[in-house]
């Protein structure tokens, strides 16, 4: 047990950590029916702030809709409640996790008359990759498993089901010494990480998978896209990359709320090589924009 919790935000109350529980027939358990967020909070200079929460709030409402669930509660009841659960936990910086899902009504796989719970927490949480990788990068391996096809399920809804082909990926490539996966989609294009986008760099110039190549429509990949454009980089958004061009890329690297700007040092058996100036570029004006020692976006922020 890693979380250092002691009250959750559950149904729309406050309770302690050993009463957020529910009933071993829910349907979300079963079925994966469920939809979530990833959400990082930063000691900035200006006290804590939620890095774009309303970004992050609206994808988390978006994802239900395939599902039909209605979530009973309104986008600024839970900003309060999130905004709250920091307060009262006297949280700086951390990681914060909204969760929707359909409750124990029904264990047929149409839902019926479940009800859809919804819970958010939040704990400190170090670097997500390890200490060293935004540093010194990481080595990844391309899985074996492909991701869904966005036919298949819809990959830009953030489905609690669609993270069993993650933990796949990513275990596979741990059990053969790699620090995380990059999957690839069903067509055999790079997708993404289990929980990262993916960028590359070639001779000056970005690239990363287009949103029809069943990806995650990633908070972090917008922002990287952002100030790489402000910095004067073209950036090609819309492509599909094959698995060769990660070997003969000049920089590699993951974005997520969770993984920040992690750089790839190796895919496979290519060294791809360490942080490149690229990389290193982005990495920094991400975090003096999270850490806000710039003023700009501050419409990005909200302050605890
Ligand atoms: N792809 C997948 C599959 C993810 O789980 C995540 C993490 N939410 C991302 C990409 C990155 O998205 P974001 O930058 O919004 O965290």
């Amino acid at each position: 047990d890693d979380m250092d919790v002691d009250t959750i935000w559950m149904d729309g109350e406050f309770v302690d950590w050993q009463d957020a529980q529910i009933h071993v027939l829910t349907h979300g358990l079963h079925y994966g029916t469920g939809v979530f967020e990833g959400v990082r909070c930063y000691d900035t200079e200006n006290g804590p702030a939620i890095f774009r929460w309303e970004e992050h709030l609206e994808r988390f409402y978006n994802s239900t809709k395939p599902y039909d669930m209605e979530i009973p509660f309104e986008p600024d009841e839970l900003t309060e409640a999130t905004l709250e659960l920091l307060e009262r936990q006297e949280l700086e910086s951390c990681y914060i996790r909204p969760v929707a899902f359909y409750g124990y009504d029904t264990l047929g796989v149409s839902p019926g008359d479940c009800p859809t719970q919804v819970a958010i927490a939040a704990w400190p949480w170090g670097t997500y990759l390890g200490e060293d990788a935004l540093e010194n990068g990481i080595e990844v391996m391309v899985s074996s498993w492909r991701k869904h096809a966005s036919s298949q399920i819809p990959t830009n809804a953030k489905t609690t089901g669609l993270y069993v082909n993650s933990m796949l990926a990513g275990e596979e490539a741990r059990r053969n010494g790699y620090r995380e996966a990059i999957v690839l989609n069903k067509e055999g294009n790079v997708a993404e990480g289990p929980g990262e986008n993916i960028f590359l760099v070639r001779d000056g110039e970005i690239f990363t998978p287009g949103l029809s190549e069943s990806i995650l429509d990633g908070i972090t990949r917008n922002t990287v896209i952002t100030l790489a454009e402000e910095r004067g980089y073209e950036v090609h958004d819309d492509v599909s990359i094959s698995r060769g061009e990660l070997h003969t890329a000049d920089e590699l690297f993951f974005t997520g709320s969770a993984a920040e700007v992690t750089p790839i040092r190796q895919v496979d058996n290519v060294e791809v090589g360490e942080r490149g100036p690229v990389t290193e570029e982005l990495q920094q004006a991400f975090f003096d924009l999270v850490e806000r020692r710039t003023e700009d976006h501050d419409e990005w922020f909200t302050y605890v």
